[in-house]
């Protein structure tokens, strides 16, 4: 999900392990060990799976896939989620669904502070019950440039996991209960712009196709855009 951000804060940790690295010599006569800091192999291990990440963009079939449970509560999973957090709050958006990133497992990210600095990650969210209704005027990360009005529910009861499996149960309203509704909405393949009457939707589908147009002239890879 997308809303206008201004201020972006990074944090970066760094920590005293070490891990060994065995490394060869050209004629393979030298064998040594080496050791690089803990967080350089991290680094390059993040690297190496964020080149296979891609922000899918509407009209992407990916997009339309159910997403499969979470299973595995492991360092793979830890990993995703941090580069989803990353992912989000470099495109300054609130929400990110892994399936956006081409990984249709159900988990979700959100940040919905002002000063970013409040993360949340959302593993297997269901919504147990909700009430009320609230209207919402929408954008996603993966339909970029759009915006419109939505009808949600306004306050929400979510059941999920936490990164390490623990269960979590929270109550919800207004812009957080919207932004998990969004994000779970992409969990199942629905996008914002499937709540939106025909004759509207008809009209934004023509502004989707002149914007991926001009987009196409500036990134030729299609209906994808490499993060990386
Ligand atoms: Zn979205």
């Amino acid at each position: 999900m997308y809303e206008k951000i201004t201020k972006v804060k990074f944090f970066f940790s760094s920590n005293k392990f070490y891990v060994p690295m065995r490394c060869f010599g050209k004629k393979q006569q030298h064998r040594d060990i080496i050791f690089l800091p803990f967080f350089v192999t991290l680094k390059l291990r993040f690297k190496q799976m964020e080149k296979d990440l891609e922000l899918l963009q509407f009209p992407d079939e990916r997009l339309r896939r159910v997403s499969k449970p979470v299973e595995s509560f492991d360092a793979g999973l830890m990993a995703l989620s941090d580069s989803m957090l990353r992912i989000m709050y470099e495109s300054r958006g609130i929400g990110l669904a892994a399936p956006q990133i081409n990984h249709p497992i159900r988990m979700i990210v959100i940040d919905i502070s002002e000063d970013r600095n409040n993360p949340l990650i959302f593993v297997n969210p269901k919504l147990t019950s909700f009430g009320g209704n609230i209207e919402s005027n929408e954008g996603c990360l993966s339909v970029p440039e759009i915006r419109t009005t939505v009808k949600r529910h306004k306050t929400i009861n979510l059941l999920a996991q936490n990164i390490d499996g623990s269960e979590v149960n929270i109550e919800a309203d207004d812009l957080l209960s919207i932004c998990i509704q969004h994000e779970i909405d992409h969990l199942d393949g629905k996008l914002f712009i499937d709540y939106v009457p025909n004759i509207k939707l008809q009209r934004l589908r023509k502004k989707i196709a002149k914007q991926k147009k001009l987009s196409n002239n500036q990134t030729p890879q299609g209906t994808t855009v490499s993060i990386v």
